[in-house]
């Protein structure tokens, strides 16, 4: 009897071997204390391949028991797709086709993969599986886009309804409005950490890393469902006086004249010792960003209004390289930091005149998050807020109808929070306007402008009317006095040697072209029949700005950065017009991102950075001050915050 118990006990461990031999390569199942980066060490492959894979939605919440796909065995292009059990269906997303693979159980829909894409890293590519999540979760394709990833979700619901046609069910089925009422039932949940950030985008996650650097526990509270904010759809440029790079290439720089132009160009309405602690820490700030890993170029261009070359591009697309940067190092210390996504905070709590945490609220509950030592406000910008952009504008015609290169969160929600508990507010009114705004989205992208030195500036009428190396007020104010206030970008070859050569926003110039953004001709008077303009104008207008990159003549507009003439063909021209892209006011800060009053006195427990603040730019930001911005006060935000003692 023993030995037969022991024989069948021998066969049942020799399955489970065979069993877990078999799918040892494949699959994980989390264990409690498990961190997300650690199992993709071990399974030979990044924490960022395993959120893909798996569809996470917040990668650093993963749960004991969980069963993780370590390869990715479904989503592979090179399988083929006719072995899947799936229906195919293909719809447009933000940049180009994307693919569905939709298995079904009887009528239920079971599975829907992203077989392809093409749409941002970090944004409309998360987007895809939020949606594709939904459509789950509430059987139909009537539910809500992702804000501010319209594009990327339809072309999700589009490609669905198409494989759910070729599976032969009724589609009216799957029109069904989404029953939102179970999330409406909120419960009421109590958080605790040292330090609570306010905002998931760059600052905030700065903060969040710092905040840990210097011993705290973090909560972050990220009213969307994703991280990054404006950072990760941000070109990225990062200005810094490197004693590196730039004096590799001869530039000549200063952090006093990095200083001054900061300063001059934002008509000196910013606080010195503000721009002083951004101008002298940039750089200290890149390498702290350097040393978690993150990359950059060696080459340093001048971003649009950067006045100078000292713009740093990181290695990364777009401004994923910060976002990714800060994900790993909080991903490696989950146990520190949290992040809750979809989460809004409503307002600050305050008891004896101190802040000690914030109220938010998501779809399943209101959140009490309190803080030991402090809480760090980086909710970004107003840019997105029409409202509160037309109750503050004074420099500018009326706002109403302009479109904006922000994302939807960019409301200003912290500032007005903080105003509710005494902050003072500071150059509310500076609104930063770009001339190079996409015509028909407002956005950045799809912009072929690379380097300033490289391209020009022409109206409807072929005819140049402005230095294009100007501050951005001067430049959008300037194209405000143009006819339909529009304008086209004119670069060559130079600018995109081949037709893979990508945009500042990880775009390829063929793909600009193919998508109507952009055009593309052999002559100049081609490229002007193409777009509409007099060819004797823009013939005219290059001869010119060839002219004066040759130092032949005095550019007519004063125009002094110059590198390369534009006489290579291919020529390309795109069209741009006025968008709303900064708020330079918010919350007044001193130099450790400690909130002032209207007295200017500290409110105790409470700081702030990023563009929730004001007094860092003045009236107009310098091209590629932002980001650095960003790091530096993200940094010492959290720094401040975890060494707060409420106790002193
Ligand atoms: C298209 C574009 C290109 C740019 N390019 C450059 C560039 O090349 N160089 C440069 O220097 N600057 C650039 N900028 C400006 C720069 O990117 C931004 O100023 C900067 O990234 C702002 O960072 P932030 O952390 O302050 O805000 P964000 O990155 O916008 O993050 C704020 C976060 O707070 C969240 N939030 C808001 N309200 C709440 C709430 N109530 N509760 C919880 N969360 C909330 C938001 O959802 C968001 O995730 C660009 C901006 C845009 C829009």
């Amino acid at each position: 009897m023993r030995r037969r118990f022991l024989s069948i006990f021998l066969v049942i461990i020799l399955i489970c071997l065979t069993i877990s031999s078999i799918y040892a390569d494949s699959i994980y199942i989390v264990k409690k204390g498990d961190v997300l980066w650690k199992i993709a060490e071990e399974g030979k492959t990044t924490w960022h391949e395993l959120t893909k894979i798996n569809n996470l939605k917040n990668p650093h919440q993963i749960y004991p028991g969980q069963v993780l796909k370590l390869k990715d065995g479904v989503t592979d292009s090179n399988k083929d797709i006719s072995e899947l059990d799936m229906y195919i269906g293909e719809g447009k997303g933000c940049y180009g086709t994307i693919q569905v693979g939709v298995s079904l159980e009887g009528d239920k829909i079971k599975d829907i993969l992203i077989l392809e894409h093409n749409e941002s890293p970090g944004v409309g590519e998360i987007a895809t599986k939020i949606i594709a999540e939904e459509i789950i979760k509430h059987q139909s394709i009537a539910v809500d886009a992702v804000a501010g990833c319209t594009k990327s979700s339809s072309g999700v619901l589009a490609a669905v309804e198409q494989a759910l046609g070729k599976a032969g069910v009724n589609i009216n089925d799957y029109w069904k409005e989404v029953d939102k009422s179970i999330t409406q039932i909120r419960g009421k949940i109590e958080k605790k950490a040292d330090v609570i950030v306010i905002g998931a985008g760059g600052a905030g996650l700065a903060a969040a890393v710092s905040a840990h650097q210097n011993g705290a526990k973090v909560l972050v509270l990220e009213k969307m469902p994703l991280v990054g904010g404006n950072t990760i759809i941000s070109g990225a440029a990062y200005n810094a006086v490197d004693p590196k790079r730039q004096s590799a290439l001869g530039i000549e720089d200063s952090i006093e004249k990095h200083y001054t132009q900061t300063y001059e160009g934002g008509d000196k309405l910013a606080k010195p010792e503000l721009v002083r602690t951004l101008v002298e820490k940039a750089y200290p700030a890149l390498e702290w960003l350097e040393s978690m890993g993150m990359k950059f170029k060696d080459d340093i261009f001048t971003v649009l209004g950067a006045l100078w070359p000292r713009s740093h591009n990181p290695v990364k697309p777009i401004g994923t390289g910060y976002i990714e940067t800060y994900m790993e190092y909080i991903n490696k210390h989950s146990s520190d930091i949290e992040i809750m996504l979809s989460t809004k905070a409503t307002e600050l709590i305050v008891e004896n005149g101190r802040v000690v945490g914030a109220e938010a609220e998501n779809p399943e509950n209101i959140v009490i998050a309190k803080a030991n030592n402090g809480v760090i406000i980086a909710t970004g910008g107003f840019g997105a807020n029409i409202n509160a952009r037309n109750h503050y504008n004074k420099m500018w015609p009326d706002l109403t109808n302009l479109k904006t290169t922000n994302r939807p969160g960019a409301t200003g929600d912290g500032m007005w929070m903080a105003e509710n508990i005494g902050a003072n507010l500071i150059g509310m009114e500076q609104i930063q306007l770009l001339p190079t705004g996409e015509p028909n989205t407002g956005s950045l992208s799809g912009s072929i402008g690379h380097s300033v030195e490289d391209r020009m500036f022409v109206n409807k009428d072929g005819n140049r009317f402005i230095d294009e190396g100007a501050k951005r007020d001067v430049m959008t104010k300037a194209l405000f006095q143009q006819r339909d206030s529009w304008m086209w970008i004119i670069v060559d070859k130079k600018s995109y040697p081949t037709g893979d050569t990508k945009n500042n926003f990880d775009e390829t110039i063929d793909f600009l072209v193919e998508e109507g953004i952009a055009f593309k001709a052999d002559t100049l008077e081609e490229l002007a029949v193409k777009i509409g303009v007099d060819p004797i104008n823009l013939v005219k207008s290059v001869e010119t700005f060839n002219k004066a990159v040759e130092k032949e003549i005095e550019d007519p507009f004063g125009r002094t950065l110059f590198k390369n003439k534009i006489d290579t063909a291919p020529y390309y021209a795109g069209a741009r017009t006025p968008t709303v892209h900064h708020t330079m006011g918010g919350i007044e800060i001193n130099t450790k991102a400690q909130v002032l009053d209207k007295d200017g006195k500290v409110i105790k427990g409470l700081y702030a950075a990023g563009e929730a603040t004001g007094g860092i730019h003045g009236s107009n930001r310098l091209g590629g001050n932002a980001v650095p911005d960003t790091v530096v006060f993200g940094k010492i935000a959290g720094e401040s915050a975890a060494k707060d003692n409420p106790n002193l």
